[in-house]
């Protein structure tokens, strides 16, 4: 079969083959602690799941408008001007069917083949896959381990643009890291949007998964609203990962844009089930608040049980639901030299299935350190603690 060129340079979410790995292993009869997908074992709120059937009941079964409902993108637009200190309305909010469409949609908009493209290595794999699917040139930026979290290197990214150089995507509170930016970083990274042009793709997919204080989003700094699209979700905060909702919010030229593509790709996002966002942000907040509270326990629990075992170095993130510890010494004592053995053989010998670094892109040049990727999202306390004991003993025997 003779497929289309550009199906060569489409990647994947490596991360769906440990899936496979750990459904094989468990299929077997063994246990499995499965710290790999960042899909979620909460339910949705019971508030959220009773709108989104009520409006099935009354009829909200047909198409509806390309951009999603009016009430919703209101809403949307009243919610996450309050969060973000932006001034956002309706026009501004392009419905999509989850957070992830958001990400081929801001490059169809913007991208023309050979422009180069800023994105997070390691970092969500779908942006490297869209830039070089679509043509562009995919730039990857370096994040390092500081003392409290993981840092862009800004001064290397500055080094990186030339004038082909036109977007950028910045992904703050960070998969698979964690991180979140400083002030500073973030002061730093809009001078240098400002001063090379470059429009930004703003991943906010985790912008409500944080367990003190608040966010600040990167749109928030002058001149920012301008030139960044926000890729919002409803998948995590509100535990709704396979409803598949999410929007696009941004300027009006490229929302506009971007709700053409949704006439092109699918009409519309689903009708009812955006009746249950719409119930998510109006109605009783309790929900979200005790996904929160969950996760934060499994947070605490799953970073101070890593840092008790030898070899292995854990920061302890304030936002996502992932942790990127640092295993490079755990390695050495096993007398492993590359992570993705390391992680084959803890799945076979305990049963514990994480992700590596390589599944979020290939290693930059110069980088030395292993680490491995947790999601705590899918795997109950007790589960955490059974699974992580047993990481313990398979380190240090
Ligand atoms: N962006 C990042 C950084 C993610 O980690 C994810 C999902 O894991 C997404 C986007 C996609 O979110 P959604 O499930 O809403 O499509």
């Amino acid at each position: 079969m003779k497929l289309a060129d550009r199906i060569q340079r489409l990647g994947t979410e490596t991360a769906f083959a440990v899936s496979a790995e750990a459904a094989a292993h468990a299929a077997q009869g063994n246990s499995v602690y499965p710290f790999h997908l960042g899909d979620m074992n909460l339910a949705t709120p019971a508030n959220v799941t009773e709108a989104a059937v009520k409006a099935m009941r009354d009829g909200k079964t047909g198409y509806c408008p390309n951009a999603g409902i009016p009430r919703l993108r209101e809403l949307l637009a009243a919610d996450v001007s309050a969060s973000h200190g932006v001034r956002y309305s309706l026009e501004n909010v392009a419905i999509q069917p989850g957070g992830k469409p958001t990400i081929g949609k801001f490059f169809l908009a913007l991208l023309n083949p050979g422009d180069e493209v800023l994105y997070p290595s390691p970092g969500y794999p779908i942006y490297e896959s869209q830039i070089e699917f679509l043509g562009g040139v995919a730039k990857p930026y370096r994040y390092r381990e500081g003392e409290r979290t993981f840092t862009i290197d800004i001064e290397e990214m500055r080094r990186q643009i030339t004038p082909r150089t036109r977007l950028l995507v910045l992904n703050d509170l960070q998969n698979p890291t964690g991180a979140e930016c400083s002030a500073a970083e973030r002061e730093a990274l809009a001078e240098l949007v400002l001063a090379n042009d470059l429009y930004v793709l703003c991943d906010e997919a985790y912008f409500d998964i944080r367990y003190d204080g608040r966010s600040t989003s990167f749109v928030s700094l002058p001149g920012m609203a301008e030139r960044c699209i926000i890729l919002y979700t409803f998948s995590k905060k509100f535990a709704m990962t396979g409803w598949r909702l999410g929007a696009s919010i941004g300027p009006r030229p490229i929302i506009d844009v971007i709700a053409k593509l949704n006439v092109n790709d699918e009409s519309c996002s689903n009708h009812f089930v955006q009746f249950g966002a719409i119930e998510g942000l109006t109605g009783d907040p309790s929900g979200p608040r005790q996904i929160l509270r969950i996760l934060k326990e499994r947070r605490d629990l799953a970073v101070e049980l890593l840092n008790g075992v030898k070899g292995v170095h854990c920061l302890r993130p304030n936002a996502t639901f992932y942790l990127f510890p640092n295993v490079t010494q755990a390695m050495q004592t096993r007398g492993f030299s590359d992570v993705e053995s390391f992680r084959r053989s803890l799945l076979r010998e305990t049963g514990v299935s994480v992700c590596s670094r390589l599944h979020f892109g290939r290693p930059l040049p110069g980088e030395h350190q292993c680490y491995i990727r947790l999601a705590y999202s899918g795997i109950n306390a007790a589960e955490i603690r059974e699974g992580l004991g047993r990481f313990k003993a398979f380190i240090e025997g």
